[in-house]
């Protein structure tokens, strides 16, 4: 007899794959949009590596990362995809309590696959010593995936289409401080803010009903070529321990600045210098 039970082929699985991910890419933006405890709720069948009702995000954030990196795939949501090398994800402990916050992969990055390896990369690892902290000691992603051509700006759209999947990082890792290195970053927590006036300033951020601490500092790429910007990113990382220290101790006021939810979109404003 023959049987009338046939596999799925490669093309069906895929598009499926592909249904699977636009769904989640569809509830992420739901979720910054506020329906917060709908896109919690959603996560669990998503996330889970074990039976459902095992949240394995809070319990295991490196799976919960490796998943997510899993279902990123091989992304083609913005133009982005076609002029890349590979995915660059992110990097470092997904334990960290501090996270920092680049803009988008440069021609090192697209070609190792990790974030922040050029000469940038080596200028954050070097004021990271400075401060006793290691690279494995925190966490480093950028808002943008894929390296844009020529290191160029993100586009909106490109930054709206990647922007859920730094979001998910962050859920899954749960840091007390993002620092946001460059203003298309910073602009994704702090939209009303200026990089030339609030570098080096800590602010609350409310983002799915926790505060987060948020510090905008200057692009390290923009200080290699600015020596007065370079004297502000080296003053501003050397805050930090002190930032560090007075949120452990609850020094840090409370009520200064509370921002709204992480909605908004991330588009810089025309007077602000590039990478800045
Ligand atoms: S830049 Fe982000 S949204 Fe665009 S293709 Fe790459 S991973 Fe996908």
């Amino acid at each position: 007899m023959t049987s009338i039970m046939t596999h799925p082929d490669h093309s069906t699985i895929e598009q499926t794959r592909e249904t699977l991910r636009a769904l989640r890419w569809v509830l992420s933006g739901h979720a910054m949009s506020g329906l917060q405890e709908w896109h919690r709720a959603s996560r669990s069948p998503v996330f889970a590596a074990e039976p459902v009702g095992t949240d394995t995000r809070s319990e295991d954030p490196a799976q919960g990362l490796m998943l997510a990196r899993e279902e990123l795939g091989d992304c083609r949501r913005c133009r982005l995809h076609t002029s890349r090398t590979q995915i660059v994800f992110g990097d470092g402990s997904a334990a960290a309590r501090l996270v920092f916050v680049g803009e988008a992969p440069g021609f090192e990055e697209d070609r190792q696959g990790r974030p922040f390896v050029g000469r940038a990369g080596q200028l954050l690892n070097k004021t990271l010593a400075q401060i006793h902290l290691k690279r494995e000691d925190v966490y480093i992603a950028n808002v943008i995936k894929h390296r844009p051509p020529e290191n160029r700006d993100p586009l909106p759209e490109e930054l709206s289409a990647c922007r859920p999947y730094l979001l998910q990082q962050i859920q899954i890792i749960e840091p007390k401080i993002i620092v946001t290195l460059g203003r298309f970053s910073m602009m994704l927590f702090l939209p009303d803010a200026k990089i030339s006036r609030d570098h080096g300033r800590p602010r609350w951020v409310v983002w799915q009903g926790k505060k987060v601490l948020v510090v905008p500092l200057f692009h390290p790429a923009a200080a290699l070529r600015n020596p007065a910007v370079m004297r502000d990113f080296n003053t501003d990382m050397l805050k930090l321990p002190d930032i560090i220290a007075a949120l452990n101790t609850n020094l840090l006021p409370t009520d200064e600045v509370i921002t709204p939810p992480v909605a908004q979109e991330t588009t810089p404003s025309e007077d602000q210098l590039t990478l800045l």
